[in-house]
């Protein structure tokens, strides 16, 4: 053992400053690695591109613009303050990240069994009785490429929406429509967030056909979703519309003409 050299013992008071800032320092790192959990993960396969569109679209209706999935496939909504965007789908998010069950977000492109979006309860591998209870959400991102319409209906109307709307089913246990011109306890919350971001609001949750006349020997058939500005002080209404060809997103088979984003 050396002797410690002069004048290189601290004072009582700065050992004490010392001993403070350590604990405080692997508290901060304690509480950044606690922050570091997320429940919302995407799986491997979900492409570069795919999350790219997804977080861009997130981006925006949070107003977080560094929100994004990690090398893990964990969705992180990051350290920024936000700049403008929802704060019902902040909370959301949050509510989803944080929340007590996983939800994996898998591509499931082309798939006749998903229009749009869905979400279906997952199960574990091994299953043990610590495990969350886990969600799938799957997306059909092939089918939003087959979307067409007006600028403000086609960004209340995309990719990160679906996401949403999806989370909103698993956070707060939302039902969707059961009977035309509504669009739902679920897209009602969505609105609220559509309403935040200044944009146009879902009127049904249920599509309807938009007839065509086409002399082309394939027979297209379009159908169409609304989205309603509305200006209470002029008592008046705009409308907005997406349309697609359900021949190619599908859904055509199913009873009540398939309700969108389930
Ligand atoms: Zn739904």
């Amino acid at each position: 053992m050396l002797p410690r050299p002069r004048g290189t013992n601290f004072p009582l008071i700065l050992r004490a400053i010392w001993l403070v800032s350590i604990l405080l320092l692997i508290s901060v790192t304690e509480i950044r690695a606690e922050k570091r959990r997320s429940n919302v993960v995407c799986r491997q396969e979900l492409s570069a591109e795919q999350r790219s569109l997804l977080v861009a679209k997130l981006q925006k209706i949070t107003g977080w613009s560094d929100l994004t999935f990690d090398h893990t496939g964990s969705l992180r909504v990051g350290n920024k303050e936000a700049a403008g965007g929802s704060q019902g789908a902040r909370d959301l998010v949050t509510k989803a990240v944080d929340g007590p069950y996983v939800v994996i977000v898998e591509d499931a492109s082309n798939r006749s069994d998903v229009v749009f979006c869905r979400v279906v309860p997952g199960r574990w591998k091994h299953h043990t009785l610590e495990n969350p209870p886990v969600y799938v959400v799957l997306i059909d991102f092939a089918d939003f490429e087959h979307v067409m319409g007006d600028d403000r209906a086609l960004s209340a109307f995309n990719v990160g929406w679906a996401l949403l709307h999806e989370l909103d089913h698993i956070v707060n246990d939302s039902s969707d429509a059961t009977s035309r011109g509504e669009p739902g306890e679920c897209e009602a919350h969505i609105n609220q967030m559509r309403h935040e971001c200044n944009l146009p609001e879902r009127a049904d949750y249920f599509y309807t056909s938009f007839p065509l006349i086409t002399e082309t020997p394939f027979v297209a058939r379009f159908v169409r979703l609304a989205f309603v500005d509305e200006d209470s002080a002029a008592n008046k209404k705009r409308h907005y519309w997406v349309l697609w060809d359900a021949n190619l997103v599908g859904g055509l088979d199913e009873q009540k003409q398939v309700a969108t984003l389930r």
